[in-house]
C-alpha cells in the first residue's frame, strides 16, 4: 500500500538555529497544525482549523477527510494510509534528499523526454534519449519529486489534488529566508517510516 503525501519544502537553506521548533510554532499559530499525535513513534499533527484556508483544493477534487476514525483501533492504520489528512515536520537532513513518487516521469531539460524518476537519479541525470548529462535538479519534475533538507508532509493528499496557498507559504518562506516549492509523492508505508526520521 502507498501513502499519498503533499509535500512542501524550502528551495534552499542555510541552517538557522531552531528552524523545526520556529516553523512548528508558526504553522500551529496559522492553524495549519492542530493537535498532535504520535505515529509509529513520530509526532504528526491532525489538521488545524485553518488547514482548509491554507490548503486550496484545485479542480473538482473530492473533499478532502480531515477528521480521524473514531474508532482509536482504527486511526493509526487509517493514518499510515492517509485515509485522513495529517501533518509530519521533519527532520531537518544533514544532506539533501531526494523524494519522489512512484510514476514520476520528470523530462530532460534538453530533449524534453521524459523518464522514470529512479532511472534518472540512478544514472546521476543521463538521459537516454539524447545521452546530455544534467544534474537531476535541473530535470523539470512537474511537482512530481524533489530535493531538500526538509519537508512539510501532509498526508493524505492524492497527486494535484491541492496546493499551498500564500498564506501558509509566505510566512514559513519569511523564517527561512528562501522559496518553498511542493510536490506529491507516493510513498509505501513501510519504506515511509524509514525516510521520516
Ligand atoms: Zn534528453
Amino acid at each position: 500500500m502507498r501513502t499519498p503525501k503533499l509535500l512542501l519544502y524550502p528551495t534552499d537553506i542555510t541552517p538557522i538555529p531552531d528552524l523545526e521548533a520556529r516553523l512548528r510554532s508558526a504553522l500551529s499559530e496559522l492553524g495549519l497544525l492542530g493537535a498532535p499525535f504520535e505515529l509509529d513513534g513520530r509526532r504528526h499533527f491532525e489538521a488545524g482549523d485553518r488547514f482548509l484556508e491554507l490548503v486550496s483544493l484545485v479542480g473538482c477534487s473530492p473533499a478532502l477527510e480531515l477528521a480521524p476514525p473514531d474508532d482509536p483501533g482504527a486511526r493509526a492504520e487509517a493514518a499510515r494510509l492517509g485515509r485522513f489528512c495529517h501533518l509530519h515536520l521533519g527532520p531537518l537532513f544533514p544532506i539533501p534528499v531526494w523524494r519522489a513518487g512512484s510514476r514520476a516521469r520528470p523530462r530532460c531539460p534538453h530533449c524534453r523526454a521524459s523518464a522514470p524518476a529512479a532511472q534518472v537519479l540512478n544514472a546521476g541525470g543521463r538521459c537516454r534519449a539524447c545521452g546530455g548529462q544534467s544534474a537531476p535538479e535541473t530535470w523539470r519534475w512537474r511537482h512530481q519529486g524533489a530535493r531538500a533538507r526538509l519537508f512539510l508532509e501532509i498526508w493524505g493528499i492524492h497527486e494535484s489534488e491541492a496546493a499551498p496557498t500564500p498564506g501558509l507559504t509566505q510566512p514559513i518562506e519569511s523564517i527561512t529566508d528562501t522559496p518553498w516549492s511542493y510536490c506529491f509523492v507516493d510513498e509505501a508505508a513501510q519504506a515511509a517510516e524509514a525516510t521520516s526520521g
